[in-house]
């Protein structure tokens, strides 16, 4: 039987929903028995490739480099998941959205600098006037909130989706827990 091939991919967020993917544990023996991992923070591929079938998201969409990312994403995943409230909700990245991008980047750059303060031209991409939630940028398959979400209920999202259903997250998964 072929694996499952998955991807994990981190835009906006902190990275404790890949941590909390990671406490999955043991569980992640079991789950390499029946999946692949062609694209993910935690493995050593440059580029998204075609052809997956189910990718976590973890993180808001914050930058112009994030919102040409989510959609080549789309463009080449079967189920995409929202992974936790900041790709759900754009939860805590989002809290820049009532200053405007230059009262954010000035305070970064330029403010709180304590050598050279300038605004970078290279290597910092452009950001977004508004930072949204990952189903306002492309078409989402499920939606999986928490702050992290748990590893039990990432493992059930994955295990459902394995057996071809769409995981039914009433009574597991709350905003913030
Ligand atoms: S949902 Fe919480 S744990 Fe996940 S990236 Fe956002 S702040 Fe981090």
């Amino acid at each position: 039987m072929s694996k499952v091939r998955i991807a994990t991919v981190w835009l906006d967020g902190c990275s404790g929903c890949h941590m909390s993917f990671l406490d999955m544990d043991e569980r992640l023996m079991e789950l390499a028995s029946k999946v692949e991992v062609v694209y993910s923070p935690l493995v050593d591929v440059k580029s998204f490739p075609d052809g997956v079938d189910v990718t976590l998201v973890e993180g808001a969409v914050s930058s112009e480099e994030d919102l040409e990312k989510i959609r080549s994403v789309r463009e080449r995943t079967k189920i995409l998941v929202s992974l936790g409230d900041c790709a759900v909700t754009a939860n805590v990245p989002s809290m820049r959205n009532p200053f405007g991008v230059d009262a954010v980047v000035g305070r970064a750059y330029l403010e709180n600098a304590a050598l050279k303060p300038q605004v970078p031209k290279e290597f910092v991409p452009p950001l977004l006037k508004r930072v949204r939630p990952v189903h306002e940028a492309v078409k989402v398959d499920v939606f999986v909130p928490g702050c992290p979400p748990s590893a039990d209920t990432i493992h059930f999202v994955l295990s459902e989706l394995m057996e071809g259903r769409l995981p039914d997250l009433r009574g597991r998964s709350r905003f913030g827990a």
